[in-house]
Parts: C-alpha cells; sequence; structure tokens
C-alpha cells in the first residue's frame, strides 16, 4: 500500500517530518513544553504577517472554523459560500444556533468583494467567514481585495480559512486587517492531520470574552489565558507540534519567498502539462488556485479508470472531483513538498496513464 497523495488533502508527508513525531512524550505542563511551545511562535507570526498569537488546537481545521463562530458571533455572520467547505460554513453557524445568512457564489467563482459590500452594508452582521482558496474547486479568491471591502465596517471581524494556502502564498493578517486567521496541518503544511493553527485578534478577543457559550474546548479566552504560559488548554497533540517545528525550520531553510515561488512554478507545470492535453481549469478564469489546479473533464475522460492506471502503475493518486464535481473535474495538488523534480516525474505517469484511459461517451 505504497503510493503518493496527490489529492488536496492530505498531502505526502516527508520522511524528516515524520521522524521528528517519532521523538519521547514531555508532559504538557513541564518546562520542556513551554520551550517548545514559545519556540515556535515568532516563526507562525512571521509566516502568519502578524503580531498576535498564533493558537495550537488539537483538532483539524474545523474545530477553529467552528470556535470561531461560537467565540465572536453577537449578532448575524455573513458565510461567504463557493465550494464544499464554504458552503459547509453556513451549515456550521446554524448548527451553532447564530444567525447567519449565505452570500452565494457558483463553484468556481471567486467571493465578489462588491457583493461582500452590497450585503454587509445592511448593517446587520458582525462577523464574516471567508475561505481564502476553496480547495474543493481550486478557486483562490482576492482576499485583499475582500479584505478592503471588509475594513469598511469595523463592526465586522473577519475570519479566514487559509487551509490549503497557507505558507504557500503570502498572506498578510495584520496589514489586511484579518481578526481570524486559520490553517490546519494536512494540507499547505504537508504535516499529518489532526492540528490546526489559529491567530485571534485582540479586539476579536475582547468580542470573545463578553460572549456567553463559548463553550471549553474551543474557548478562545482559554487559548489567550494558556498561550500566555507557553501552553494549550488540554493535552496538545505533540508529536503533531514536534512535526510542525520540523516544518517551520523547512520553511526558513528554504527561504518563504522560494517557497512561495516553486508553488506557483511548479502549479504552472501541471496546469501546462492539462492544457497540452486540451483540459481547461475549472475555476474562473485568474482565480485559479496556486496549491492545487482543479481542472474540468473536459475531454470526457474516465476519470476513475485514470486514477486505476495512476495507482496501480505509477503508485500515485490523484482526486477524481469533490462531491459533485465528482467525474466532472479532477484535482492535483502541488502543495507541500513538491519539487520540479517530483513534479517532473508525475507529468510523465500522468502523461502514461492518460494515454491508455479511454473516453466516456456523451
Ligand atoms: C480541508 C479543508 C477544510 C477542512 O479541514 P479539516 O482538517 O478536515 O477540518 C477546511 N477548509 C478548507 C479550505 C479545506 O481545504
Amino acid at each position: 500500500m505504497s503510493y503518493k497523495l496527490y489529492i488536496p488533502g492530505p498531502i505526502a508527508v516527508s520522511e524528516k517530518t515524520l521522524r521528528a513525531m517519532a521523538q519521547p512524550m514531555i508532559g504538557h505542563r513541564s518546562t520542556d513544553f513551554v520551550a517548545l511551545y514559545q519556540s515556535l511562535q515568532a516563526d507562525l507570526q512571521t509566516l502568519a504577517y502578524t503580531k498576535d498569537p498564533v493558537y495550537l488546537s488539537t483538532s483539524s481545521a474545523w474545530g477553529m472554523m467552528e470556535a470561531s463562530i461560537r467565540n465572536l458571533v453577537k449578532k448575524k455572520v455573513l458565510n461567504c459560500m463557493n465550494g464544499a467547505f464554504s458552503d459547509k460554513w453556513l451549515d456550521v453557524s446554524q448548527r451553532c444556533g447564530k444567525q447567519a445568512t449565505g452570500l452565494k457564489f457558483e463553484w468556481g467563482q471567486p467571493v465578489d468583494p462588491e457583493a461582500v459590500r452590497k450585503e454587509l452594508a445592511t448593517g446587520t452582521y458582525d462577523a464574516i467567514t471567508i475561505i481564502h482558496n476553496e480547495t474543493s474547486c481550486g478557486c483562490m479568491s482576492d482576499i485583499a481585495a475582500i479584505m478592503a471591502v471588509i475594513r469598511e465596517f469595523p463592526e465586522v471581524l473577519s475570519i479566514v480559512d487559509t487551509v490549503s494556502s497557507f505558507s504557500a502564498v503570502p498572506i498578510k493578517k495584520d496589514e489586511l486587517g484579518i481578526d481570524v486567521l486559520i490553517t490546519g496541518s494536512q494540507k499547505a503544511l504537508a504535516l499529518p492531520p489532526g492540528l490546526a493553527l489559529c491567530s485571534v485578534s485582540k479586539r476579536a478577543l475582547e468580542r470573545a470574552a463578553t460572549m456567553t457559550d463559548r463553550g471549553y474546548y474551543f474557548d478562545f479566552v482559554e487559548f489567550q489565558k494558556n498561550h500566555e504560559n507557553g501552553m494549550t488548554p488540554s493535552t496538545p497533540v505533540i508529536p503533531l507540534i514536534y512535526a510542525l517545528k520540523s516544518k517551520l525550520e523547512d520553511i526558513k531553510a528554504e527561504g518563504i519567498e522560494t517557497r512561495y515561488a516553486r508553488h506557483l512554478r511548479l502549479n504552472k507545470k501541471v496546469r501546462d502539462w492539462a492544457f497540452g492535453k486540451g483540459f481547461k481549469l475549472f475555476p474562473k478564469e485568474g482565480f485559479g488556485s496556486v496549491t492545487l489546479n482543479c481542472f474540468a473533464n473536459t475531454l470526457n475522460i474516465d476519470l476513475p479508470a485514470f486514477n486505476k492506471v495512476l495507482k496501480s502503475k505509477h503508485k500515485l493518486v490523484i482526486d477524481g472531483g469533490y462531491g459533485k464535481l465528482k467525474g466532472k473535474t479532477f484535482r492535483i495538488s502541488n502543495m507541500g513538498d513538491e519539487t520540479d523534480e517530483t513534479i517532473a516525474a508525475l507529468i510523465t505517469s500522468l502523461d502514461s496513464a492518460f494515454a491508455e484511459t479511454p473516453k466516456l461517451q456523451a
């Protein structure tokens, strides 16, 4: 069962990262843990372009996405929807008992800043959720333009999911005025699943402190109190924190600008391969993600057959379309630790498997 993942999460994890996890346990209230926790902060803040703390949550990203709703939405939240993950956020808001409205766009269309302005101008909202990079359909919204609009509404706290874009493209949290920036471990950071990172602004913490029913496990106030002592509210997933430390070393060694450029370059290589075959990008032109490509299956190839050959002969797996896009699109990740060499090998495999994949009758 040895094959490499090119699905957009979870993604392949390097040997170095896996080895970093295999270290002796330490007590989560020990000075060793405090030293470990505190040693990560400066690098995480640099990656998020923020002076705010970056909390470590033992949960997948959804834990912190739900936390943001429970901690910050007093009046009503606007959930921007343009794919599977952002659509789900409206459901989560409602399940948390909040007043919520969905601002809906077709899957593959970016969040439109003008539509955000029009809706926020109603004055009924005190929070908004946005997914920067909608992994389900490979659509990357213009977060700078959206944040410029949100800053016109100082009462609205902004919650931005960067699960599949964090550290792959610059997202300048403080400069853009993002109140809550969330990411997970198993996508752009190329770690195993189970850890979420969340950076919360001062004014968002102030709002949280006035909220009732924040619960305990995902209470930002608890996260902050523990953060000040170099700890987490409950026992954290220490192996993944070791892995995160190792990954931050990798990122530093590569250099962040080099890392951004690498994602852009490798993304284009995969895109050029598919364009050469006659496929088109699924998302709106100019809004294709740089950490994955979601292609429309314009040639109507048998995607399950394609993936079967890729897995059995080439020992790799791509994604055959998310949810309602199954069979209509396919997605290939280039996030994490991919190199010019691994992407060249991927393309050789794609080429070979494509040649033996039948087209479906229309
Ligand atoms: C994968 C993903 C999520 C959900 O992450 P979990 O780790 O499963 O909670 C949320 N948002 C985006 C953009 C994602 O790609």
